[in-house]
C-alpha cells in the first residue's frame, strides 16, 4: 500500500494540481475515498502511456521521484536487514528532487513545504547516512535513464507540471539528500 500511495502522490505532483490537494487533505487515510482516488491515477497513467508507448519523452515524466528512488531501494536492499520497499524508497526521492527543482526548475518554497511535508506524514523516515553518498551517486549514474555522463531528471516547475531530461550536478543531488536529512531531523536512526 505504501508503494501504491507513492504512485499516486507522483501522479498528482507531475499532473494534476487538484489531485495532490485532495491527497494532500488527507483523503487517501480513508478507505471509502480509494476507488475516486485510484481512477485519477489510472487515468493519469493511462494518457501517458498512450501518448508515448516506447518511452521517447513524456513517458519519462513518470520517473519523478525514481532516480534519486531507484538508488535508494538498491542500496538499501543491499545494506538494510529490513529493506525499504519500492514506494518508501520513491517517497524519499520524491522530496529530494523537489529540493533539486527549487533550485534548478522554478520549483516555489510554498510548493515543496507541501510536498515535503505531505510526504513524511505519510512515511516514516529513513536516515540517508553521509558517509555512503558516493554509492547512491554511483547508483544514479549507472541507471538506465541516462545519457552521455550526466544524471538525468525529471522535476518540478509547480505542483502538476513537470519536465523530463533534465541533467542535474552531483553537488545539487548531494543538497537533495541533504535537505531530507535536514528535515526528519533526529526523529529516526535506522
Ligand atoms: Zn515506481
Amino acid at each position: 500500500m505504501l508503494s501504491g500511495y507513492a504512485e499516486a502522490l507522483k501522479h498528482a505532483l507531475i499532473k494534476d494540481v487538484t489531485y495532490w490537494e485532495q491527497l494532500e487533505n488527507g483523503m487517501l487515510s480513508d478507505a471509502k475515498n480509494w476507488i475516486k482516488l485510484i481512477t485519477s491515477s489510472i487515468h493519469i497513467k493511462n494518457d501517458i502511456v498512450l501518448n508515448d508507448p516506447f518511452e521517447k519523452d513524456e513517458r519519462k515524466l513518470l520517473n519523478f521521484g525514481h532516480t534519486i528512488g531507484h538508488a535508494i531501494e538498491s542500496y538499501s536492499l543491499k545494506n538494510d536487514e529490513i529493506p525499504l520497499c519500492h514506494g518508501e524508497a520513491v517517497a524519499i526521492g520524491m522530496i529530494c528532487e523537489s529540493y533539486i527543482s527549487t533550485k534548478q526548475q522554478g520549483l516555489s518554497e510554498v510548493d515543496l513545504e507541501s510536498i515535503a511535508s505531505t510526504i513524511t506524514s505519510f512515511y516514516n523516515s529513513y536516515r540517508l547516512k553521509e558517509v555512503d553518498f558516493h554509492q547512491l551517486i554511483e547508483l544514479m549514474k549507472n541507471d538506465k535513464k541516462n545519457e552521455n555522463n550526466g544524471i538525468i531528471f525529471t522535476l518540478l516547475s509547480k505542483i502538476g507540471t513537470a519536465h523530463f531530461n533534465q541533467e542535474v550536478e552531483v553537488e545539487l543531488i548531494l543538497d537533495g539528500l541533504n535537505y531530507y536529512n535536514s528535515l526528519i531531523g533526529d526523529k529516526v536512526v535506522n
